[in-house]
């Protein structure tokens, strides 16, 4: 695995795709566009099984707050691997935890750090979920045997009041993903402080993307990948660190999208509020808002 240096602020934004149905508190599937049975036919779900909360058989809703910390402390009596640490505590009180998986417990700094960060906005619970069965995979297993050369820092949900009410934003209405300057939401801050804890040489940071909804309103039609990669694109950031990124990580992600049948591609989307604005642009990677002449905010 080749790792170089990031800035701690570095992220690579990867992209989950499909959460498990139905509600929790804001979440109506009635408003979720379901595609005609051809096109359906033409996406089949992966075929690959996962235990975590919300992907368990059967299952009808997204994985709760006390689901997430309930999971990750069984998976800490399990793996001497594994131990679950409180970053800090959400506006309403919730845990903000990490999953810290190294060798045996014992966290060498001399190893590089990779930090994944999932559901820091709330109505995006793939990302979260995902963090899990990294954490679950990581812990024991194969997988468990790069724990020898790097160390991992899994935050499953960056914004625990959002995501108990599926709701994009922190409880006092921040956009955390715009918050990593400002540190004004305590959430930020707790991560923040993580990241110049670990030091991590790379950030992931999960989200999900509309497939339906202003594709169909504007376009007509629906995204057909699987999953969309950004690499850091911030102003200052070294050219060689951005070269890294692209070649060491996002060109090897897209490559093993192709051995597993999938398609990925580069982050893009459209602004969400003005059907007759065809724009399509990058999105954002800026760690506040960024006012466009038109007064919307990019998201
Ligand atoms: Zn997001």
């Amino acid at each position: 695995m080749s790792i170089v240096h990031y800035a701690p602020s570095i992220a690579l934004l990867g992209l989950a795709l499909m959460g498990p149905a139905t509600s929790l508190a804001q979440f109506d599937p009635a408003k979720v566009w379901v595609e005609p049975t051809p096109v359906a036919a033409r996406f089949p779900d992966p075929q690959v099984r996962y235990t975590t909360p919300g992907f368990r058989e059967g299952r009808t809703d997204f994985a709760s707050h006390a689901e997430v910390l309930s999971f990750l402390s069984e998976l800490e009596r399990q793996s001497p691997h594994v131990r679950v640490e409180s970053l800090g505590r959400s506006q309403q009180g919730r845990d903000l935890v990490a999953a810290v998986l190294s060798e045996q417990g014992r966290f060498e700094a001399s190893r590089p750090t990779v930090m994944i960060i999932g559901n820091q906005h709330g109505n995006e619970p793939a990302g979260g979920e995902a963090v899990l069965v990294l954490a679950q995979q990581f812990s024991s297993g194969p997988s468990r045997e790069l724990l020898k050369r790097v160390n991992l820092v899994l935050v499953p949900r960056g914004n625990p009041d959002g995501a108990e009410r599926f709701a994009r934003f922190t409880a006092n209405g921040i956009d955390i993903n715009r918050d990593h300057l400002h540190l004004r939401t305590p959430e930020a801050r707790a991560l923040a402080a993580a990241t110049l804890r670990y030091r991590p040489q790379a950030v992931l940071d999960l989200h999900e993307f509309t497939v339906g909804a202003r594709w169909v309103d504007k376009f007509n039609a629906v995204v057909k990948y699987d999953g969309l990669l950004q690499p850091a694109t911030v102003g200052n950031l070294d050219p060689d660190i951005a070269a890294s990124a692209q070649k060491d990580y996002v060109d090897n992600i897209q490559d093993a999208f192709t051995r597993a049948g999938l398609q990925g591609y580069k982050f893009h989307t459209t602004p969400a509020n003005n059907v007759s604005d065809h724009t399509v642009w990058m999105g954002g990677f800026n760690p506040i808002p960024v006012v466009t002449s038109a007064g919307c905010v990019r998201l």
